[in-house]
């Protein structure tokens, strides 16, 4: 029985995986190593709730109770101590999630399944530095987690049925659509999104189109509700790429190749919203668009 979540970083996607579980009763755990980001994400949540209190889909009393099973930590250690489930969702970096799992091997009790919220990272490779890898699986929120349906469960080379029923079930407790995938590099999500957000950046440094152009294209031609570049700014370029990365190491295939003005804006710290330029800009604190004046004259 699932009571007691710990949900580690809290960026992105860790601050509305907390919402979530904290909304529908669980009692939630929030680490991050760092102290302001923790203090972000609950300012994050309070005002996500708050819109989903005037929208009338939750009352004044359940915001404050969902804040209230919201507590937050620093260490694994103090986090993760009684975690039935750990949903990781710290920075996608191989080196940072297998120190963490390692870690977390060791503190969380036995029973307690270890998920990961990781775009690409081999579910099987972080479930092998455990001691327990029938317990690992993948827990793939989407952004933004309070309102995207989705969750694609990856099942590791040794991830458990049981496991697998479990985590399948907990994610309709919670609201959402499970989706099964085997552990091949970028499950299903990102082997099919990143190519074509990878091909929509070619399209842009060939000159082929401008940002606004490509966007609308796929907008009005294809029935998306946002245009790859668009998508790309509120992923994260650095996530865009980090992943790109495992589809092309794992795959050994070309075609997955970063397009190398990708590569350029990640270096020059352009890293969409969270930075407030990617290929529109941002203001502060808003996800309204701007302008993409910087790539319109490359044509
Ligand atoms: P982010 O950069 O917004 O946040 C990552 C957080 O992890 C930061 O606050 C950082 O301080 C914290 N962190 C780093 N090392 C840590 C450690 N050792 N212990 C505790 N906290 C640590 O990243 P994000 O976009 O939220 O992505 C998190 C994970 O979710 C990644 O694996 C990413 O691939 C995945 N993901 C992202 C998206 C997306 O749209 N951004 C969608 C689905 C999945």
């Amino acid at each position: 029985m699932i009571k007691q979540v710990t949900v580690i970083g809290s960026g992105t996607m860790g601050n509305g995986i907390a919402h979530v579980f904290a909304q529908y009763g669980y009692s939630v755990s929030l680490v991050d190593v760092n102290e302001k980001a923790l203090q972000k994400a609950l300012d994050t949540i309070s005002k996500n709730l708050d819109r989903q209190v005037t929208k009338g889909s939750l009352t004044p009393e359940q915001k404050e109770a969902t804040l209230n099973n919201i507590k937050t930590y620093t260490t694994l250690s103090e986090g993760a101590a009684k975690a039935d489930l750990v949903v990781e969702a710290a920075t996608e970096n191989m080196a940072i999630k297998l120190d963490i799992f390692k870690q977390l091997d060791e503190i969380a009790p036995a029973h307690c399944i270890l998920a990961s919220n990781t775009s690409s990272i081999s579910i099987t490779k972080i479930g092998s530095v455990t001691k327990r890898p029938q317990q690992v699986i993948g827990m793939h929120f989407m952004n933004p987690v309070p309102v995207m349906k989705l969750v694609e469960v990856i099942n590791g080379y040794k991830t458990s049925k049981e496991v697998t029923q479990t985590i399948t079930a907990l994610s309709k407790a919670i609201g959402k659509i499970p989706a099964e995938a085997n552990d091949y590099p970028g499950f299903i999500a990102n082997r099919i999104l990143m190519p074509m957000i990878n091909e929509a950046i070619w399209t842009l440094h060939e000159g082929v189109g401008t940002v606004e152009s490509i966007d609308t294209v796929m907008k009005l031609g294809m029935a998306h509700p946002m245009g790859p570049l668009q998508l790309a700014d509120f992923i994260g370029l650095d996530v865009c790429l980090a992943i790109l990365e495992v589809l092309h190491t794992g795959f050994g295939n070309p075609k997955y190749a970063p397009c190398p003005l990708l590569v350029n804006m990640v270096t020059a710290n352009n890293l969409g919203v969270k930075s407030g330029e990617g290929f529109y800009t941002y203001t502060p604190g808003s996800k309204e668009l701007v302008v993409a004046a910087q790539f319109a004259s490359k044509g």
